[in-house]
């Protein structure tokens, strides 16, 4: 899973050591699944979201907003996050601790097959905790945390708890209750017998002002404020779809279980896109601009049939195949996939994997996580949905506001229509306070159904209808016609559909933290570096003078002011340790380059350049080292071209 050598103990020590975040409200104890991020944090996630906004804002014209967090109930009621924003829970019987009902599958069931897997090399014994040697225990019987027990399955048994693995996202929670019981999984920790599943939802629940009356939420998602903006965002596009929304902005879950870091947090950042989209015209304009780029897709039907192998197609063919549903929606699989690149996520550690039937909303017609792997295995990190009209129409049928497209068309359509017309002066005093539900339930009938209320009426009989108060009303002929008109439509009025790709912040910025890390012999010891692009790293240069010696102001303080007014983040490192202990400090912070000032720059005004990957330094004049790191920074030359035109320098001053 993770990379070779790879030891996440160290990499926290580093994060830790050089503040890239760490527990929220620690020295009280701290809150599970809350972080706070310091000042080598803070720099990254603002630089990543600096690219984030350049490769979608920018790049494609959208349209930002920043919404309230705060959200009153009905709108989350009408989302159908109020009734369904859940994950299912277990109980362990006996200590009361809880579980996520998928999780504590997943976990029983890797822990068995890693078993299996051991006894099958002849391994017996428990391995993971300290006592490597001792006997064999059975299966889901009480074992020390981070135990595996070697036990050997039936092959017909290891398979199908693989299959159970690929497809455990398509389960529903009493399909989780089903596999608990039927495969006896019972609590990692102790071993006891495990609740079946409870669903629980996951918002942060508040109530709005003083009376408490106004229930509200914490936002689980930036969506629902883009939706609820759509008429303003519309008329600001000039009428016309199809057009994005974009919103960076904190969300907030109530996890279970929160754990692994930054990547499942009860408080998070997210970016998400709203793209609105005219339903029959799902083509992107610049589709043929990405469809020769080739992804790494896990389609539905693989995860079916219990595997999980990689489909590499380009977009181009899984869009004409209809692996992938609609153009729009494999363009920005792709502008993902590069945006991810681009911050220097490994491209043979990011897939795209298709939703399974059950996973997806039911209003969805497609939708694809990418997945990226860490030493945390592979872990949704970006979500990318077609959610049809769905949002949408519930918010216009709740605020019968019209929440559509006007689209003028180039010839006036004619349509044969069935109309209803009442006749509302005998209409509104025969059914007095009761007109306007006969009314409702008159205009929820379709065309058959009229047509059937007209050839009842024109017998001359009364009929009979209940309407939606539970009540009978009699209807007669003088009430109301029904009858087959021919209607001109010079306007085309359409529900837009939303593409909407949703991105999880920390869950990048740790997963690219552990992609750019790796070890470098040091002097004494190994040491971490992190080799971040440099659009993303917190620190773009290091100014050091070789010693604390007197004469290197003049030029570090020149240095500093230079950079600060080029707008380029530096940090000056003037502290007693040796230059290799400066450098190494900087690696950490995965600080792109830095500039040192020695004696031989009191006599020639020269500074050597430094690289944090190679280590090559070159040493130019101090003006003509500010113009290759602005140009360095700004991605208009590579190291390669600088060390090609400029002589590498390998000589090393040592304080004198
Ligand atoms: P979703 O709306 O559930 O598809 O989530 C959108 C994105 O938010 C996911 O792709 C994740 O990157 C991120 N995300 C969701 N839940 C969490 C969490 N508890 N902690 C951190 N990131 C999360």
């Amino acid at each position: 899973m993770a990379a070779p050598n790879f030891d996440r103990t160290e990499l926290e020590a580093l994060l830790s050591k050089r503040f890239f975040y760490a527990p929220s409200f620690s020295i009280y104890g701290g809150v599970a699944g809350l972080y706070d991020y310091g000042p080598t944090g803070c720099a990254l996630q603002t630089n990543l979201l600096t690219v984030w906004r350049n490769h979608f804002v920018l790049e494609e014209d959208m349209l930002e907003l920043d919404c309230s967090i705060l959200t009153p109930a009905e709108v989350l009621k009408t989302s159908g996050h109020v009734d369904k924003f859940s994950d299912f829970m277990v109980k362990d019987t006996k200590t009361g601790d809880i579980y996520r009902a998928d999780h504590l599958v997943k976990g029983v069931l890797e822990a068995r097959l890693e078993g299996h897997l051991l006894a099958k090399m002849g391994k017996l014994g428990v391995t993971g905790g300290d006592k490597k040697d001792a006997p064999a225990k059975p299966a889901g019987k009480k074992v020390k945390k981070g135990t595996v027990v070697a036990v050997q399955l039936s092959d017909e048994v290891a398979n199908e708890y693989q299959t159970i693995l690929a497809q455990l996202d398509n389960y529903d929670g009493p399909g989780l209750g089903d596999l608990i019981t039927r495969l006896d999984i019972r609590a990692l920790d102790t071993g006891n017998p495990v609740t079946p599943p409870v669903e629980f939802n996951l918002m942060f629940e508040s109530s709005i002002g003083p009376t408490g009356q106004l229930k509200g939420y914490l936002r689980p998602e930036t969506a629902q404020g883009q939706f609820l903006n759509f008429k303003r965002l519309l008329e600001f596009n000039n009428d016309r779809v199809p057009f994005a929304s974009a919103t960076i902005g904190k969300s907030f879950r109530n996890e279970i279980s929160p754990r692994a870091g930054l990547l499942r947090v009860r408080e998070f950042t997210m970016a998400e896109i709203e793209h609105f989209v005219d339903p029959l015209l799902k083509d992107h304009p610049r589709f043929a601009e990405v469809a020769d780029v080739k992804l790494r897709l896990l389609p539905a039907a693989t995860q079916l049939a219990g595997g999980s192998d990689i489909t590499e197609v380009t977009i181009g063919e899984a869009v004409q195949s209809k692996l992938v549903d609609n153009e729009t929606l494999g363009y920005f699989l792709v502008r993902i996939y590069k945006f991810l690149i681009r911050i220097g996520i490994n491209p043979d550690r990011l897939r795209f994997r298709q939703h399974m039937s059950n996973e997806m909303a039911h209003y969805a017609c497609d939708c694809w996580d990418a997945e990226i792997q860490s030493s945390y295995g592979w872990i949704e990190c970006v979500g990318c949905a077609d959610r049809s009209a769905y949002d949408l129409s519930v918010h216009a049928a709740k605020t019968k506001e019209r929440l559509t497209v006007q689209q003028p068309l180039p010839e006036p359509i004619i349509e044969d229509v069935v109309q209803l017309t009442l006749n509302k002066k005998v209409f509104g005093p025969r059914f007095k306070k009761a007109a306007r539900v006969v009314e409702d339930h008159l205009n929820s009938l379709d065309e058959s159904q009229l047509l059937a209320l007209q050839t009842q009426l024109a017998t001359g009989a009364e009929v009979p209808v209940v309407a939606g108060d539970g009540n009978t009303y009699q209807l007669d002929a003088s009430l109301l016609t029904i009858e087959r008109v021919q209607v001109k439509h010079n306007v085309r009025e359409f529900t837009p559909n939303v593409i909407e790709p949703s991105f999880g912040i920390g869950r990048i910025l740790y997963s690219l933290i552990e992609h750019s890390y790796y070890l470098r012999e040091g002097d004494d010891a190994q040491r971490g570096v992190l080799s971040f692009p440099t659009c993303v790293a917190p620190f773009k240069c290091l100014v050091l003078p070789l010693s604390n010696a007197e004469v290197f102001n003049p030029t570090v303080q020149y240095l500093a002011r230079q950079l600060r007014r080029l707008g380029i983040a530096a940090k000056v490192d003037d502290s007693s340790a040796s230059i290799g202990k400066r450098y190494a400090r900087n690696d950490e912070l995965g600080t792109s380059f830095a500039l040192t000032v020695d004696f031989q720059t009191v006599k020639d005004q020269t500074v050597t350049l430094r690289e944090r990957d190679s280590t090559q330094q070159i040493r130019q004049p101090v003006d003509q080292v500010l113009v290759i790191l602005k140009e360095l920074i700004a991605e208009e030359t590579t190291w390669k071209d600088v060390v090609a035109k400029y002589p590498l320098f390998t000589a090393q001053e040592v304080p004198q």
